[in-house]
């Protein structure tokens, strides 16, 4: 462990996607940055479908996807088992821009995939470690953790759900009209008919429930992802199976493999209401969640992350770190990409775009591409006639009823972890 009297000119607190990449990102432009990280990797943790414009940030950081964990995803597939109704949007359709496609992880090994190119890319990840608070102190940032105080330049917050400093400054601001629990488990062992009905396309599917959604996920070494999530209060546990049995498919891909442990988690979706300031700024989660619907998470925390660096890196090397509205550029830009996935869950729930776009995407050559990009996570670079159409409206219900509540912040882990 470092010393307590160094000078960092980053400390971090967490070491997941965000975490990590914001580590490696500061690390490659010769930055001394440390992450705490709460954890021992490798760890479960939710969020196991990445985007084409996640595999931009992992080739930038030269990470080689190791097939035992990594496999190739081609795209997003909705299914509605009621209407026998199914449409995949393949990534290799999409508008010019990120990788034609992305894989399907599981976190365990992606995290620690990622904690461990911090490493080696010279930042120092510290595991075990709990970071209890932060206060600036005249030119420096003091954290405080369950190791004893460390001395900073400048603090980024990507403790995820944790969302620490927002729960510290109460600026949590639920999004309510989103999904509200999930509840999800690992299936192993899949039997050679199982991968055969996957496909070798391994799409992510999104099938259509009643009063919610649900995914399924195929992981590397004949492992499968499965979890609903509902927009209603009162999932419970028992609800994941009861669905098992009502889905022919679902019923098909689990039948004769082992089961792991049942996990739910709930209140996830909100936005911080003050992601950034003097010396400080939140990144990942802790900033922003939107409902897990499109698989966007990652791949947000991690293209933030490095857009959050760059301008980081120019203030550090100007030493200009301290100026309060550092971030406010790169946040408005990465809250575009918020926004637009926001817009775009909002109607999965609340509009007929399931059976418009989803299910019926007109093929007039122009919009199955731009729905694609989206899809790919591609929303913050270029001009997207599908994104210009979600953000046209200066609305955003989603929005309404935003007011901050502890009972929100009490209810993020409904039962076990995430
Ligand atoms: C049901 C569900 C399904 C999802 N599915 C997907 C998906 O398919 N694809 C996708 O891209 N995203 C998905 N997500 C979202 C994804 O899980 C997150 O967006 C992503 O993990 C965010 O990365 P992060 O680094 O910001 O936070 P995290 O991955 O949560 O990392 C935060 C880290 O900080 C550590 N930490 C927390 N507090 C402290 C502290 N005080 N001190 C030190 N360390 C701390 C934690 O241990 C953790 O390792 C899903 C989310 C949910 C709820």
């Amino acid at each position: 462990m470092s010393s307590e009297g160094a000078l960092y000119d980053v400390i971090i607190a967490g070491a997941g996607p965000a975490g990590a990449a914001a580590a490696s990102f500061l690390a490659k432009r010769g930055f001394k940055a440390i992450a705490f990280e709460r954890e021992h990797f490798p760890r479960f943790h939710i969020g196991e479908s990445l985007l084409p414009a996640a595999v931009e940030i992992l080739n930038e950081l030269e990470i080689e996807p190791d097939p035992d964990f990594f496999i190739f995803k081609r795209g997003a597939r909705f299914v509605c088992e009621r209407t026998n109704r199914e449409q995949v949007f393949a990534f290799s359709e999409a508008l010019a821009g990120p990788p034609r496609g992305a894989y399907q992880i599981e976190r365990a090994y992606f995290d620690r995939a990622l904690a461990d190119r911090a490493r080696s890319l010279g930042a120092e990840v510290i595991h075990g470690v709990r970071v209890l608070s932060m206060n600036v102190e005249g030119d420096e940032v003091r954290v405080a953790t369950t190791e004893g105080e460390h001395r900073g330049r400048y603090f980024i917050d990507a403790t995820g759900q944790d969302r620490l400093l927002a729960r510290q400054r109460r600026s949590v601001k639920p999004y309510r009209h989103f999904g509200k629990a999930s509840v999800f488990t690992h299936y192993f062992d899949l039997t050679d008919e199982a991968i055969e009905l996957i496909g070798e396309g391994n799409d992510i599917r999104i099938m259509m429930i009643p009063d919610g959604w649900a995914w399924i996920i195929p992981l590397a070494v004949r492992k499968l992802s499965v979890g609903i999530v509902s927009r209603k209060q009162g999932l419970k546990k028992e609800m994941l199976d009861e669905y098992f049995a009502s889905s022919p498919l679902i019923s098909q891909l689990i039948k004769g493999a082992r089961r792991g442990e049942t996990r739910m988690i709930g209140n996830y979706s909100f936005r911080n209401a003050i992601p950034y300031g003097a010396r400080f700024a939140c990144l990942g989660d802790s900033n922003c969640f939107i409902d897990p619907v499109f698989s966007s998470g990652v791949t947000l925390a991690l293209t933030s992350a490095k857009e959050m660096v760059e301008v980081l890196a120019a203030a550090l090397e100007r030493g200009e770190e301290d100026d309060p509205e550092l971030m406010r550029a790169s946040h408005e830009a990465t809250a575009e990409g918020y926004e637009t996935f926001a817009a775009l869950v909002y109607r999965f729930y609340n509009t007929k775009i399931v059976d418009n776009i989803f299910f019926n995407a007109p093929d007039d050559g122009s919009l199955r591409p731009a729905v694609t990009s989206v899809l790919g996570g591609n929303v913050f670079y270029g001009s997207n006639p599908f994104k210009e159409m979600l953000l046209a409206s200066k609305k955003r219900p989603w929005r309404d009823d935003e007011e901050a509540t502890e009972s929100f912040d009490e209810g993020i882990e409904a039962e076990g972890i995430i």
